[in-house]
C-alpha cells in the first residue's frame, strides 16, 4: 500500500528542504524526494561552492597586495587550483551532510529517486536519471526508495539547470557550464565568459584573481544588466582595473573549436565582428526551470516560458499542487526559494496572516570583487514606473572604514519616493556590501521612512555609515562629503 503524507516535496534544494523543515514544525507529516544531492544546486553547485572559490580568490588578492598594507610576503603569490577546488568541494559536502541531519532531526522522510506526479495527490518515484557523486554527495542513510506515495499536498521544488544557446551549447570540455567551471582540473590560460549576470561575473572575477586572462562578453549595454547602471559602471571600472576585458552590446554569434582552444566570433553594436581565441569558454546565459518529466502536462499544471505558474503562495492552477523556487520563475535566487517554501507551507497549514511573497523586496547579491548588492527599483525602473523620486549617493572614498580597509572605490545609492518618503530601492558596490544590503531590506519591509532612517544610529567606523549618508544626501543633509 502506498504511504500517505500531508506534504511531499519534490527536490531538496533551499526551497524544498526549508519547506520540509517548516512543514514538519507545523505538525504536517512530510517527505522530500531527491534524485541527486541533498541541498540542490545552491549547496552543491551554486551559492556555496562559488563563495568558497571566491574566498580563496579574495585571500590571494589581499596577499598579492600585502605591500600596500605595509606587509612583506616574500615571493610571488599563486594558487594551487586543485587545493582551491578541494576546499570548495569540502565546504559543499559539509553543508550537504547538514541537510541530511536537518531532515532526520525534523522527522522528514527522505525518498531517493526521481519523482513524477501521476495525479493530484499521488507521485511515483522511479530510478534516478542522475548519477550520485560519491564520496562527496553520498545517498544519505535510511532513505525510502522507489514506489508510489500519496500526499494531500505536493510541492514542486525541482530547481533549474543551465540554459544553452543554439549552436553554442556547452560540451563540458571547451565550453563549460557552472558545473565544469566549479571544479577545473587545471587553470586555463585564457577564458571567455559569455554572459555577465551574477553567475558569469562571479566566475569571471574568480578566474581573473587566479591569474587567468578573462574576457567577458555581454549582449546588453551594461554588465550585470538587472543592476543600477551607476553601480555597474563602478564595478566595471574596478574589474577592468584588475585586468578583465569586458565587451558590452556584444554578441557571440559563432564558436569554432580546435583541439584545446576555441575562437568566438563576437559581433559588436557597430556591426563589426571580431574573433577572440581562448582556451575555454563559460556559457553563463541564464538558467531554465526543471519542468520536464514531472507529469505536469498530464495533470494540467500550467507553465510559462519554462517555469510553473504560481500565485503569491505557490499555488498552481491544479488544487493540491504547488511550486516554489527556481522552477517557479525569477528571481532565481536561493533566499527567494526558501521564502516561497515557508510561505507555501504556512498557507497549506492554514496559518493566519500569511503574506504573499513580494518579489519587489528580494535582495540580489553578486560576490565578485568588488561586490554588488541591491534591493528594489533601480533609478531607471523607478522613473519608468512614473515615480517622482529623490536620489541620494555616498561614495566609499569619503568613508573612514572603507579607506582603512584599502577599499575606497564604492558607492551607496538610495532612491526615495519624493512625496511619501518611501524607500523604493537601494544599490551598493564595494567592500562587504552583500552583508550590508540587508539593512535596507529590513527598512523596506518595515516601510521605514527617510526620517526614521536618518534618526537611526549607525556604528562608527563601519562601511554601513555610507548607507545613512546616502539617505542624508537624498535630503540635502549629507554630513561627511
Ligand atoms: C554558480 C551559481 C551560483 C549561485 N549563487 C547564488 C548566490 O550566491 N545566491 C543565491 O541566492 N542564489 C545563487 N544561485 C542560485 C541558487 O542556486 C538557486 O536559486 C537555488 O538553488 C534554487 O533553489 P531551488 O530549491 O529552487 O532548486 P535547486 O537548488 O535547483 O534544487 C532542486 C533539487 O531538485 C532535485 N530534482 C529535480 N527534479 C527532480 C525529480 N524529478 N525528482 C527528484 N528530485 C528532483 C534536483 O536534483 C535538485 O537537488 C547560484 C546558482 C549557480 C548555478
Amino acid at each position: 500500500m502506498a504511504e500517505n503524507y500531508d506534504v511531499i516535496i519534490i527536490g531538496s534544494g533551499p526551497g524544498g528542504y526549508v519547506a520540509a523543515v517548516r512543514a514538519s514544525q507545523l505538525g504536517l507529516k512530510t517527505a522530500i524526494v531527491e534524485r541527486e544531492h541533498l541541498g540542490g544546486i545552491c549547496l552543491n553547485w551554486g551559492c556555496i561552492p562559488t563563495k568558497a572559490l571566491l574566498r580563496s580568490a579574495e585571500v590571494l588578492d589581499h596577499a598579492s597586495h600585502a605591500k600596500d598594507y605595509g606587509l612583506v610576503l616574500e615571493g610571488k603569490m599563486s594558487a594551487d587550483v586543485k587545493a582551491v577546488v578541494a576546499r570548495s568541494r569540502g565546504v559543499s559536502a559539509r553543508l550537504n551532510g547538514g541537510v541530511g541531519f536537518l531532515m532526520k532531526k525534523n522527522k522528514v522522510d527522505v525518498i531517493w529517486g526521481e519523482a513524477k506526479i501521476t495525479k493530484p495527490g499521488e507521485i511515483v518515484v522511479g530510478k534516478s536519471s542522475k548519477p550520485v557523486v560519491e564520496p562527496q554527495n553520498p545517498v544519505p542513510k535510511n532513505v525510502k526508495g522507489e514506489g508510489t506515495y500519496n500526499a494531500k499536498h505536493i510541492i514542486i521544488a525541482t530547481g533549474a539547470r543551465p540554459r544553452a544557446l543554439p549552436g553554442i551549447e556547452p560540451d563540458g570540455k571547451l565550453i563549460w557550464t557552472y558545473f565544469e567551471a566549479m571544479k577545473p582540473a587545471a587553470l586555463p590560460k585564457s577564458l571567455i565568459v559569455m554572459g555577465s549576470g551574477a553567475i558569469g561575473i562571479e566566475f569571471a572575477s574568480f578566474y581573473r584573481s587566479m591569474g587567468v586572462d578573462v574576457t567577458v562578453v555581454e549582449v546588453m549595454p551594461t554588465i550585470m544588466p538587472v543592476e543600477d547602471v551607476e553601480v555597474t559602471a563602478i564595478a566595471r571600472k574596478q574589474l577592468e582595473k584588475r585586468g578583465m576585458k569586458i565587451l558590452t552590446s556584444a554578441k557571440i554569434t559563432k564558436v569554432e573549436k580546435a583541439a584545446d582552444s576555441l575562437t568566438a566570433h563576437v559581433e559588436t553594436a557597430d556591426g563589426k565582428v571580431q574573433q577572440i581565441t581562448a582556451d575555454r569558454m563559460i556559457s553563463a546565459v541564464g538558467v531554465q526551470g526543471n519542468i520536464e518529466n514531472l507529469g505536469l502536462e498530464a495533470v494540467g499544471v500550467k507553465t510559462d516560458r519554462g517555469c510553473v505558474v504560481i500565485d503569491g503562495y505557490g499555488k498552481t492552477n491544479v488544487a493540491g499542487i504547488y511550486a516554489i523556487g527556481d522552477v517557479a520563475g525569477p528571481p532565481m535566487l536561493a533566499h527567494k526559494a526558501e521564502h516561497e517554501g515557508v510561505v507555501c507551507v504556512e498557507k497549506i497549514a492554514g496559518l493566519p496572516n500569511v503574506h504573499a511573497t513580494d518579489k519587489g523586496k528580494v535582495p540580489g547579491c553578486t560576490y565578485c570583487h568588488p561586490q554588488v548588492a541591491s534591493v528594489g527599483l533601480t533609478e531607471a525602473k523607478a522613473k519608468e514606473a512614473g515615480r517622482d523620486i529623490r536620489v541620494g549617493r555616498f561614495s566609499f572614498a569619503a568613508n573612514g572604514k572603507a579607506i582603512a580597509l584599502g577599499e575606497d572605490q564604492g558607492l551607496c545609492k538610495v532612491i526615495f519616493d519624493r512625496k511619501t518618503g518611501e524607500l523604493l530601492g537601494a544599490h551598493m558596490v564595494g567592500a562587504e556590501v552583500t552583508e550590508l544590503i540587508q539593512g535596507f531590506v529590513v527598512a523596506m519591509n518595515l516601510e521605514t521612512t527617510e526620517e526614521e532612517l536618518m534618526h537611526t544610529i549607525f556604528p562608527h567606523p563601519t562601511v554601513s555609515e555610507t548607507m545613512k549618508e546616502a539617505v542624508l544626501d537624498a535630503y540635502g543633509r549629507v554630513l561627511n562629503a
